[in-house]
């Protein structure tokens, strides 16, 4: 029989696991405080435990934080990328980013993903399969140990669509919480613009922050660079994200990812204008990481397209380029390491 694994479980399930081997349920929180507060994952180390105990644990269960089968180091800023493995086999990428105020980590919610966005690399094979609330846990559990340091900010904005797996994410950001002491407002969850999904989100009474991929704000453009805008097209979207924003105070981040000659021209901004100005919002302009198997290109006016968004009054900022020494964008480590 495959051994269970404890790490992600929170104190009551721990506790109902000890009640259910026949032992008192105290050990629960006990075997909770080593994990999490101690960082002990040997059974044979959690000294208070005993030998029958630990005995029973070794049989039939295990502390794993999977294993993290590849990494790489941006020379320049530090940036850290972890190929993650699960015991089925099964890969993800994470990635560390250093900043002044703390370590920041891009998590993923699933393996592959089916939303077939045209520059991303995480989208080509289509989803294999949903992560588990604790699997996500041991995204932040390993870049923790190889750092040394806490991580202080998570981004749900790597391989996978979040609220394509809603239940599992909303049990990780309240673990997150709980367990690794991860505030909600240093927890941004990023989604391609599944509007039944923001909805749904709006009613969870989260503190959490929440970003959405636009990309473009004309329709026909969107579309073709995401096939979910087809679903859900652009103005069924911004008022989904103005509900948004009147039930939960919180302003929507729009991501906006220059492509070369798509979505960095002067009608851009005038439509951008026309459909934000006046409304709560950030967007947070990205270049674009090359993607081997797109012929999408980096735009080269980044800099000008902020400005430019700036004169028309609104309210934009270019991501910190992160990761550009090593294969930062989304998914690529993963299908390299399996050759696709
Ligand atoms: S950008 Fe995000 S939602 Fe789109 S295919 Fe990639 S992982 Fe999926």
């Amino acid at each position: 029989m495959e051994k269970k694994n404890l790490y992600g479980l929170d104190q009551k399930q721990l506790k109902a696991i000890m009640k259910e081997i026949g032992e008192k349920p105290f050990r629960g929180s006990q075997i909770y405080d080593w994990i999490y507060k101690n960082r002990v994952y040997d059974f044979k180390n959690m000294k208070n435990l005993p030998a029958s105990l630990i005995d029973k644990l070794e049989k039939d269960y295990t502390v794993s934080l999977g294993e993290v089968i590849r990494k790489q180091k941006d020379p320049e800023d530090g940036t850290v990328k972890y190929l993650l493995e699960y015991p089925d086999g099964e890969r993800v990428e994470s990635v560390l980013m250093k900043y002044p105020h703390g370590q920041s980590l891009c998590i993923s919610s699933q393996v592959g993903c089916n939303m077939g966005c045209t520059f991303c690399a995480s989208g080509l094979g289509g989803k294999v399969r949903n992560l588990t609330a604790e699997e996500m846990l041991m995204e932040v559990a390993n870049a923790e140990k190889d750092s040394g340091e806490r991580v202080s900010n998570i981004v749900l904005m790597g391989m996978g669509e979040p609220l394509d797996n809603f239940d599992e994410v909303m049990s990780f950001i309240k673990k997150a919480n709980e367990i690794l002491g991860i505030g909600q407002r240093h927890i941004t969850l990023s989604t391609c613009g599944l509007v039944p999904g923001i909805r749904k989100l709006a009613n969870q009474d989260l503190q959490i922050g929440l970003a959405v991929s636009l990309h473009s704000p004309f329709q026909e453009d969107r579309a073709k660079l995401m096939p979910v805008a087809k679903a859900y097209p652009v103005p069924e979207l911004m008022q989904a994200c103005e509900d948004y924003f009147d039930k939960t105070g919180r302003r929507v981040t729009f991501e906006y990812t220059l492509i070369d000659g798509k979505n960095d021209r002067p009608e851009d901004v005038a439509e951008l204008k026309k459909l934000l100005k006046g409304h709560p919002h950030h967007i947070n302009l990205i270049p674009l990481n090359d993607v081997t198997e797109t012929d999408h290109k980096r735009s080269k006016n980044v800099n000008k397209f902020a400005a430019e968004l700036k004169k028309a009054g609104l309210n934009a900022t270019i991501r910190r380029k992160n990761g550009s020494n090593i294969d930062a964008a989304c998914g690529q480590l993963r299908r390299n390491s399996r050759g696709i």
